[in-house]
């Protein structure tokens, strides 16, 4: 029986357990990535193992999420983390060059290598035919120390591509019908593998947008194969030498089944607030609009900037619209200044940003009160943008930059007729950004301004887990929530104690100072708990805080293990009606956690109304000895 280039990946880096569907496995992680605001924490955890120097082939520190610099905390965090990256041999990518994402498919993304990111859009690098995926960061440092990262071994969902997109529709309509069809719970330990003829007319940036989209369907990570259209994007970064073909076998057989035919696929927008509630552009055109952002990780390639700059050339935009664009990479922005493309952008009247995150973020650029704003970007949720009443969509960069000049939304099918745009034949390659590290036993200091603050230490599991229900949340809550990431909030990433002050604040504001009051409990939640980034500091601010377990109808991947890795227990409702007996302040109570865990199975008790819960406490052996030991760098030092 053929292979699923997922399966081949996997097969050729397997190093604990066996190929079974659903069983935990172990991989050898080839790549590793940090972006800064996981990075810090992300260090201190690997300093805290005590390995001298990464053991992986390449390991990458990217700066490009806080670059504000409004006081010293955001540039403390990056000399920090240039320090660390130069003394344990990791390169480091200087801010101004770029998005991680776009940069490692640039510069350093290998076909069939295993890449783990410290950031849920890790999985772009699929669109380059690697295993891309996205994880917490102390899964981060592990993988840096040299041991191996551990998934359930994935369905393989086969996403067949017919057919060829028209002038006005693109890549990113592509991922937003999958997210319509498969929706944002529709991915949990899958993986997307994109096949068929219609793979053959994308380039790999345009593969990236769906890889990198493909985080919002929860999945494992998504993938594209390494054919002729990778060798020449490669051979383009003057690295043909990276190159090597791969894809599915013939008669590979795949779990599930998704088919998108791109010869009749019409623009589409994801409305507020989630990726997935997409709707066609022409059911909703003629909204007026007050913003438009161009750019992220998942659409601010050279390709898709010089859509933009083809649509703005010699226009205007609308009096009622602010228009922002963010170059993907220092690459991509020296390109589009030596081709004259930046001079269009700036005299169609957008106001061009550094080459980072930004306002995907709500780094900059928050929209007014109760505006419209279209983005380019692949999240939505509520509040990300930084103006909480603000509706936000997601589309192309097509729609984005036609709509920007029309100044209400507006279908580019029919209005764009854009020009073939070839991809160049050799991109500017210039890595002077990229910092290589000191030689092996060099002395280096390490600098950690006073804003570095230690990660919550935590304890081994006591037999008895008791406490309030602290908060009672409602489905879909995401990290977002959870730990909030605004620009007031991101330059104290690597400030645990300050951080939790505003944890699942956007649900509840009372709720770290109760949980401080309450010396801790327990946090219950409706289904795919922990939605959206990887954000470890989800699971971090919840340890300061004292809190014991997470007691949900259901969790998102990432999200959960990084509750485990720090020790907080994942509990699942058997019976999902069980979570609507539960109040605020309701008495809980684990009898006998230690068996509970090693059986996967607890019994919480409800001692206010007298009623108890069977719980499920889906773990693997290894997590099990996690939680017993409570979090994964106790577990580490004990072995050691
Ligand atoms: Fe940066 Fe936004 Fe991409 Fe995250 S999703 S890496 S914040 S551009």
């Amino acid at each position: 029986m053929g292979k699923t280039l997922t399966e081949k990946i996997i097969a050729a880096h397997l190093v604990v357990g066996e190929m079974i569907k659903g069983e935990e496995i172990g991989i050898r992680i080839d790549q590793t990535l940090t972006q800064d605001s996981t990075g810090t924490m992300a260090y201190l955890q690997f300093e805290a193992m005590e390995v001298p120097r990464v053991k992986t082939k390449k390991s990458l520190a990217y700066i490009d999420h806080n670059m504000l610099q409004e006081g010293p905390e955001n540039m403390d965090d990056h000399r920090y983390i240039q320090s660390v990256a130069k003394k344990h041999g990791i390169y480091f990518s200087r801010p101004g060059n770029g998005i991680c994402h776009q940069v490692e498919i640039e510069r350093f993304g290998v076909p069939g290598d295993t890449l783990l990111g410290s950031d849920s859009h890790t999985p772009t690098g699929g669109g380059i035919g690697m295993l891309a995926i996205g994880a917490g960061g102390l899964d981060v440092a592990v993988a840096m120390a040299g041991d191996p990262y551990y998934i359930t071994m994935p369905k393989v969902v086969k996403v067949e591509l017919t057919g060829k997109l028209r002038s006005g529709v693109s890549s990113k309509d592509v991922i937003l019908e999958v997210l319509r069809q498969c929706t944002v719970k529709g991915g949990v330990n899958k993986v997307f593998e994109y096949t068929g003829e219609g793979v053959k007319t994308l380039t790999v940036p345009e593969r990236a947008t769906i890889t990198n989209m493909g985080a919002e369907l929860g999945a494992t990570t998504s993938v594209f194969p390494s054919d002729e259209m990778t060798k020449t994007f490669l051979e383009a970064q003057g690295r043909g030498a990276d190159f090597k073909p791969l894809a599915a076998d013939a008669d590979a057989v795949f779990d599930e089944a998704v088919k998108v035919d791109m010869d009749n696929l019409e623009p589409l927008t994801a409305c507020p607030h989630s990726p997935d509630k997409v709707v066609k552009i022409s059911e909703i055109e003629g909204m007026v609009i007050d913003q438009v952002a161009i750019g992220s990780c998942t659409n601010s390639s050279w390709l898709d900037l010089m859509k933009v700059a083809e649509i703005l050339r010699g226009k205007t935009i609308a009096e009622n619209v602010s228009l922002v664009i963010a170059p993907g990479s220092k690459q991509v922005l020296t390109m589009l200044a030596q081709n004259g493309a930046l001079a269009d952008f700036l005299n169609a009247g957008a106001r061009v940003l550094e080459c980072g995150c930004g306002p995907c973020i709500g780094m900059g650029q928050a929209p007014s009160t109760n505006a419209v704003s279209l983005r380019t970007f692949n999240r939505n949720f509520f509040g990300r943008s930084g103006t909480p009443s603000a509706d936000v969509y997601l589309l192309s960069p097509e729609a984005a930059a036609i709509s920007a000049i029309a100044g209400v939304l507006t279908n580019p099918l029919g209005k764009v007729k854009l020009p073939e745009i070839s991809m160049p034949d050799n991109f500017l390659i210039n890595d002077t950004m990229v910092m290589e590290p000191a030689p092996e036993g060099t002395q280096i200091e390490v600098v950690k301004g006073p804003n570095i603050k230690p990660f919550p230490a935590t304890k081994p599991l006591k037999d008895i887990v008791a406490g309030k229900a602290l908060i009672v949340v409602e489905d879909n809550i995401t990290t977002d929530h959870i730990m909030p990431s605004n620009a007031k909030l991101l330059p104290y990433r690597s400030n645990i104690p300050y951080l939790s002050n505003y944890c699942l604040a956007p649900c509840d504001p009372e709720f770290p100072q109760r949980a401080l009051d309450n010396g801790g409990g327990f946090i219950v939640g409706g289904s795919n708990y922990g939605q959206g980034s990887s954000r470890e500091h989800a699971a971090l601010a919840p340890v300061f805080l004292g809190i014991k377990g997470v007691a949900v109808k259901s969790f998102a991947r990432i999200h959960k293990n990084n509750l485990i890795n720090n020790g907080i227990l994942p509990l699942v409702f058997e019976n999902e009606a069980d979570y609507d007996t539960i109040s605020l302040g309701d008495e809980l109570v684990i009898e006998n956690a230690l068996e509970a865990v090693k059986a996967g199975k607890a019994k919480l008790v409800n001692k206010t109304k007298g009623l108890t819960y069977i719980m499920d406490l889906e773990v693997s052996q290894r997590q099990k000895e996690m939680l017993l030991a409570g979090g994964l760098i106790n577990l580490i030092k004990s072995k050691k």
